[in-house]
């Protein structure tokens, strides 16, 4: 039976629940003033329910669909501002004990080199992330106990927040490994990181069990309730994600808003980010063999209702899409982007030979993260490093409580500024330096409270004086 606050994964994420869901959506997918009125309900940034969201989805009314692409652009506008928040992913290990049949990890492929990085290649890595001007990381790490133990993972983080060179340091590792223990999350939470990722795949129990016959990824509630475990361990900003183009699309999209509420009713506090990657090429993987992939039109209409259905939760789109729909979705809701990554184990400080092939999925952006700054300056948004909110103690409730009353915006703006002004000094080529300027002392005006205003005017100027890591 479905209930919201069990601990159970088939009741949290419970199918008849879905199925039911999807039925009322398909049968009132041309109801006008049902639609209309969620729509307008949901003018007040409030989210909408799985089963309200799962009936926008559907809605096949031109006029309401337009309606719900311009609510989504309002409540980006509103929460967001015009600032996209930078990071970039680090592989440690490719080794992995798990059978997932759309990822070249999984332990049966022979063709792809296995590596897993040394403390000192890590160092190079970092130093050549923190040298383009990144500040904020994914750590990723296949499946295997033997190879990737948790003490692995948590010296890595240690090394990672060690390094400091030039004015360069991470100031937030965010970690997206298998699911693990309570005890394995609390050291994980010790080590300081930031937000922990795990995506769930898909959220249809008979195909996640095909899609993964082999390993511990394959138990469907150990993989589900992992959140559960990550919160009990101390661990409050959680990041979700479902793999679109593995499933019914419609059915992931139902399952990921319920899980959503899921943590939200029973921990008090909704997913920090949620992220929607769709399926990609990579060795030994060809995503024409998944009959769900999905259109552009469709991942740009998951975003846009995403965005109305948990307006506060972060939403994160990788390297995996091109340029061309990084900047619709932007427009959309999307609120974190990957900029210059790779995907492969090491790569940053040395190129990886093409023989080498160590990558998880073939990058469809692939540019440079100065480029990618360049682009998001000249389309008007303000690329932001801040780490701020984790370094403050801002995380989980008292971080959605800032987001919902309005205050976050004091925060935000300024420290995205002053976090674009660090990266114009210390690394952007001329023509982006110059852009950039231009565009923080015209967004400087559009912080709301005076007095953080003029700090953050002083703060510029220290900045330019060489000072660094100011924040609020
Ligand atoms: Fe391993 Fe993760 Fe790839 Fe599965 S998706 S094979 S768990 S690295
Ligand atoms: Fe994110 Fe907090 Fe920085 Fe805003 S102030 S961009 S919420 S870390």
């Amino acid at each position: 039976m479905y209930d919201v606050r069990s601990s159970k994964a088939e009741e949290f994420i419970n199918h008849e629940e879905i199925m039911e869901s999807l039925k009322w959506a398909h049968q009132n997918k041309s109801n006008y003033e049902l639609i209309n009125s969620i729509i307008d309900k949901a003018r007040n940034y409030k989210g909408v329910s799985h089963r309200e969201a799962a009936l926008l989805l559907e809605c096949d009314i031109e006029e309401l669909n337009e309606k719900m692409y311009e609510l989504a652009r309002e409540i980006k506008q509103k929460l967001y501002g015009s600032r996209i928040v930078m990071f970039a992913p680090l592989y440690l290990s490719n080794y992995c004990v798990n059978g997932c049949v759309y990822c070249p990890y999984h332990y049966q492929n022979k063709n792809i080199r296995r590596k897993k990085l040394t403390q000192e290649e890590i160092r190079k890595e970092v130093i050549a992330l923190q040298d383009i001007g990144h500040k904020r990381l994914a750590l990723e790490a296949g499946e295997d106990p033997v190879n990737n133990p948790i003490e692995y993972i948590l010296e890595s983080i240690d090394t990672i927040y060690s390094i400091k060179h030039k004015n360069g340091v991470i100031r937030r590792v965010n970690v997206n490994i298998a699911a693990t223990t309570v005890d394995d999350y609390r050291k994980l939470k010790e080590a300081g990181i930031g937000t922990y990722i795990l995506f769930q795949e898909t959220y249809h129990k008979a195909n996640y069990e095909k899609l993964h016959p082999k390993g511990p990824k394959h138990n469907y509630a150990w993989h589900t309730e992992a959140m559960d475990r990550a919160m009990e361990g101390g661990i409050d900003d959680v990041g979700l994600g479902v793999l679109f183009g593995l499933n019914m699309y419609r059915y992931d999209f139902v399952g990921l808003l319920m899980h959503a509420e899921h943590l939200e009713a029973a921990w008090g506090v909704g997913p920090h980010t949620i992220s929607v990657p769709r399926i990609r090429p990579a060795d030994d993987i060809d995503p024409s063999t998944f009959t769900n992939a999905i259109s552009d039109e469709i991942f740009e209409k998951i975003v846009a209702v995403l965005r109305i259905a948990v307006p506060y939760t972060g939403m994160i789109v990788s390297t995996r899409e091109s340029k061309k729909t990084r900047e619709r979705v932007l427009e959309l809701g999307v609120s974190q982007l990957s900029g210059g990554s790779k995907t492969s184990v090491g790569g940053y400080a040395e190129p990886e030979a093409e023989e080498d092939n160590s990558a998880q999925f073939d990058i469809e952006d692939t540019r440079p993260l100065d480029q990618v700054v360049n682009w998001l300056l000249e389309l008007g948004y303000i690329p932001s490093f801040c780490t701020a909110c984790y370094r403050e103690g801002r995380t989980g409730d008292r971080f959605m409580s800032l987001v919902k009353s309005g205050q976050i915006a004091n925060c935000c703006q300024p420290n995205a500024l002053l976090t674009l002004k660090e990266y114009l000094e210390d690394y952007a080529a001329p023509d982006t330096r110059e852009l950039g300027e231009k565009l923080i002392q015209a967004e400087l005006e559009r912080i709301p409270h005076e007095k953080v205003r003029k700090l953050t005017r002083e703060y510029l100027q220290k900045e330019s004086r060489g000072e660094r890591d100011f924040r609020f």
